[in-house]
Formats: C-alpha cells, structure tokens, sequence
C-alpha cells in the first residue's frame, strides 16, 4: 500500500495545502486544496473519495475536481463515502446549483458522475484489498477518522479531533498499527481557542496519545500555518520518547 501526501496543512499558501491523503492512486481520504497537487492523468485515475467531514478545508477541491473529470466520469461515476450527516451538508450547500452545479444529477439523474455512498462507523467498506473503516471522533461537526487496512499494514488517520475516547480504543482494538497520523493544529498557548474549535493542542494529544498501546510511526498534521515549529518543538519536548515527526505535502510512504 502506497499513502501520498497530497495536502496536510491548517491552511493555503505557497507549498501549503489542506488535507487530502492518496492511497495508492485510486482512493482519497478528504479533498482539500491538497488534491489541486494532482496532474490531470493522475486526478483521472480516482475512484473513490473517503471524507471525514465537511468543513471547507477537507472538501474545498471537490466540487472543482469534480468539474474538472466531467467527461471521464461519464459512464463510470466517482463514488463519495461520507456519513449521512456529511452529505446531506454537501447536496443542501455546495451542490446546490447557487454554490455550484448538482454533479449529482449531471448530465442527468439516472446517470450521474459522482455518486454517493453513505458509510458509518462499524461498516469497514473493502476496495481491491484495502479496507477502510470509519472511526467517530469529537469535533465541532460530525466527524470520523479512518483505519486503513492493505497488505500488511494498518494506518490511521484521526481526522480533525480534540480529546476523545472513541479514536484510542478503536487503534487499542487492532492486532497491530503501523502508521498513525494525528492533527494538532494549535499550540499550548491557543489552549482555549482548541477546546473551542475541538482541535488537539500539544497538550491535550499527551494525554491521549499515552493511552495508545501500540508504538507506530507518528506523524503530527493540520498545523496552523506559521506555528507549525513551535507546535512540534511543544509536541517533542512533551513526549520525546513518541517520536513524533511532522507530516509534509509531497511525503510518500510505502507500507
Ligand atoms: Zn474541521
Ligand atoms: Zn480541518
């Protein structure tokens, strides 16, 4: 299983783009600016987008790349997997004809290019010998994490998240975690202003990344942009014996 990391940043800028994972070169986890990194050969070979919520900096590029393979998906239909809280958001905001066209019902409704595939926490849904399960975590709006099953290999992804249970019982429950990418997207000093928005601080994640059991290459992402040094130096000094190293756009994992 190949992971790509096409955007992993709390914000845009030069170099810097949202969340957007690749697994392999046919599944995205979450379409934010990241995806726009994608050449046209490459954003044609898509298949399937996992989102974990609707906020705009996870589904910002959807509604464009969408637009952007209309002929290609013609006959063969991008599919989204999303709770059904999720795309009830998306079809009653943003595919809306006033935010931009119902790609659902285009060119017509029996033959759409993008489909909808409801999904919830519990229901692993297997893709060519990956699978990918959702997992609640605690945000501001309904959101999930994935696990990633390939190969050998399990990865989860947290999604955005402040301090939960939910997420560190799930990884607890898994024989094994090879790779785990976690958002802290404030620093210690933004402490309120996490709990608000239900983000990670430095902080907060310790406590919970201690319940973890497993040991797994720990990547840290959705950073706000300008602190991303000052978080990691918070993250590390906190729990130097973790690891922790910084996600990066462009990084590529074989696993
Ligand atoms: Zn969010
Ligand atoms: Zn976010």
């Amino acid at each position: 299983m190949q992971l790509t990391v096409l955007g992993c940043s709390g914000g845009i800028g030069a170099g810097l783009g949202t969340t957007s994972l690749l697994i392999d070169d046919d599944i995205l986890i979450d379409c934010g600016t990241g995806a726009g990194q994608l050449s046209l050969e490459a954003m044609a070979r898509l298949r399937h987008v996992f989102i974990t919520h609707t906020h705009l900096d996870h589904i910002a590029a959807l509604p464009l790349l969408i637009d952007t393979l209309f002929d290609q998906l013609q006959g063969r239909p991008l599919t989204v997997h999303a709770q059904p809280e999720s795309i009830e958001v998306l079809r009653t905001h943003v595919f809306n004809w006033q935010v931009w066209p119902d790609f659902f019902e285009l060119p017509d409704r029996d033959h759409p290019v993008v489909r909808f595939e409801p999904m919830s926490p519990g229901t692993p849904v297997e893709l060519g010998g990956r699978t990918l399960e959702m997992i609640p975590v605690n945000h501001a709006v309904p959101t999930v994490g994935y696990c990633v099953r390939g190969g050998e290999s399990v990865i989860a992804f947290s999604g955005d998240t402040t301090s939960n249970d939910s997420l560190w019982e799930a990884l607890n429950r898994e024989p094994q975690l090879d790779m785990l990418i976690v958002e802290c997207a404030f620093a210690n000093e933004e402490r309120a202003l996490s709990d608000i928005a239900r983000h990670y601080c430095p902080e907060t994640l310790g406590v919970d990344l201690a319940k973890l059991r497993h040991r797994p290459q720990t990547y840290i992402t959705h950073l706000k942009s300008g602190d991303e040094e000052r978080i990691m130096a918070q993250l590390q000094t906190g729990m130097p014996e973790r690891g922790l190293r910084r996600l990066r756009s462009g990084d590529v994992f074989q696993l």
